[in-house]
């Protein structure tokens, strides 16, 4: 059978091909791997035309992926809720900082930061596919801040569906806790973990084991290796070539992704497979720089993740790193399923020479600590006028250290600055404003539970849920 980009295969090579709607309910592939389209779909030249609207993109983009597994309409639908749910036009408007420098705001969603675009349309595609298999769906993820309040936005009231958040208590910000706790939905349960983020996925690892769960209907989790997910993500790539392209741009851009998990910026990848043309990508990373290792050194190795305050970034084992591996080494499963395998058991991998050079014309990757970060907050705001959060700030300062003189660069700005008052306030003198988003959680009445870390207390928390 011809390969197509509707179905997928898993990076460690042991799981049977498969559609859409069990990539997107599934998560993970059975044999531990990532799923990947068979294929790259091609897209036509105009789709990145100057004037093209976000939902002619969308649909042009992600239709080949999906394919026939869903109801016809499905996509167009789920489209529709994603835009209405976005104040501006363009969605994700690219914004001009000066000669050759742009920033594309992904920020103006339902939680103000860059996850709703993939997980709105996730949710919208996954209660598509239950109610025409009649099946339900139970997920349960844990969260630093920004994927729970993403998450419980896109699926709070979503037939069929079940979402159970684990957050760290009083270690996310007032702001985040708000977005997942004061939204009125019965098919949600925030639990509050007495406990670190490590604890949280702990627990969610326990909960997903747990067989006696899987008894009566789908239990997956919603995380960035999920590939609709990505998928959601490629739009706004070609919807920034459009935007340059109507500004008088036609030079391939580079663009600068502020990274944690590597979904972003491998969707810039699937984007330029596709054919959008692009000059390069730049993964900008915070002192959790294994990613940066492993590019410019050559080692995939382990340390203890610290904190920061691009906090969404303080990731030490990118998950999407393994599709990245994946693609470079020429879809070999079996050198991908050893690299990780062996990085499971041993924390340290050296890559090969020939997997390290094509990892390095697919990405470049630069890591920025925390002082150059604050300083890029407060050049952003004197240059610019412009009020960025710390995840902005690490792509911004990537950006500015590229030279622009081949054509032009775009960081991608993930979160508005206003829901990290607590490390923006203290370099510029003042509170970003909150967007209405956050001004409309007002004291709103606050729903959740708080558990101790043991797997115990998780489990008769979900099942008092009705798991
Ligand atoms: C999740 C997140 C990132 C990192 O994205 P990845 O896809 O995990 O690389 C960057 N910025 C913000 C604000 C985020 O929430």
């Amino acid at each position: 059978m011809a390969q197509s980009p509707d179905r997928y295969v898993s990076t460690r090579g042991g799981a049977p091909a498969t559609d859409f709607v069990e990539a997107l309910l599934r998560g993970m592939a059975p044999d531990g791997g990532l799923y990947m389209p068979e294929t790259w779909p091609t897209l036509s030249p105009d789709t990145w035309s100057a004037g093209r609207g976000y939902v002619a993109i969308a649909q042009a983009a992600m239709a080949p992926f999906v394919g026939d597994a869903l109801p016809a309409g499905s996509l167009d639908r789920a489209l529709a809720r994603l835009v209405a749910g976005f104040a501006p036009a363009e969605v994700t408007p690219l914004v001009r900082l000066e000669d050759d420098l742009y920033l594309l705001e992904l920020f103006h969603g339902p939680t103000a930061a860059f996850k709703d675009l993939a997980m709105q349309l996730a949710a919208s595609l996954a209660s598509e596919a239950l109610a025409a298999s009649g099946e339900t769906l139970t997920l349960v993820t844990a969260t630093s801040g920004d994927t729970g309040a993403a998450a419980v936005a896109a699926f709070a009231n979503q037939p069929r569906i079940r979402l159970i958040v684990l957050h760290p208590h009083e270690r996310v910000s007032a702001v985040q806790r708000r977005q997942m706790t004061t939204v009125e939905a019965d098919n949600v349960l925030n639990l509050a973990v007495r406990g670190d983020f490590d604890d949280c996925q702990r627990l969610v690892k326990g909960l997903l084991a747990e067989e006696s769960l899987r008894a009566q209907g789908r239990f997956s989790s919603v995380n960035s290796i999920n590939w609709a997910r990505l998928a959601g993500q490629i739009p706004y790539y070609v919807s920034a070539v459009s935007q340059l392209a109507a500004m008088g741009e036609t030079r391939a851009p580079v663009f600068v992704v502020p990274t944690g998990n590597f979904g972003d910026a491998f969707a810039g990848i699937a984007a330029r497979n596709m054919g959008l043309p692009v000059a390069g990508f730049v993964a900008a990373v915070n002192a959790n720089d294994a990613l940066a290792r492993a590019i410019n050194e050559g080692v995939y190795a382990r340390k203890a993740a610290v904190e920061t305050a691009s906090v969404s970034m303080d990731v030490q084992a990118p998950s999407n790193f393994e599709r990245l591996v994946f693609e470079a080494s020429g879809r070999d499963a079996g050198m991908t399923k050893g690299v990780f395998s062996d990085f499971a058991k041993t924390g340290s991998v050296a890559l090969p020479a020939d997997l390290l050079a094509a990892l390095r014309t697919e990405v470049s990757a630069v890591s920025v600590d925390e002082a150059t970060t604050r300083a890029e907050i407060a050049h952003a705001h004197a240059a610019w006028g412009q009020v960025v959060c710390p995840h902005t700030a690490v792509a911004l300062s990537a950006a500015r250290g590229l030279d622009r003189s081949a054509g032009p660069v775009i960081a991608l700005a993930t979160a508005h600055p206003a829901k990290f008052g607590r490390d923006v306030a203290p370099v510029l003198g003042f509170d970003p404003d909150p967007p209405k988003v956050i001004r409309d959680l007002g004291d709103r009445a606050e729903r959740f539970e708080v558990i101790g870390a043991e797997a115990e207390e998780a489990l008769a928390a979900v099942r008092g849920f009705g798991g």
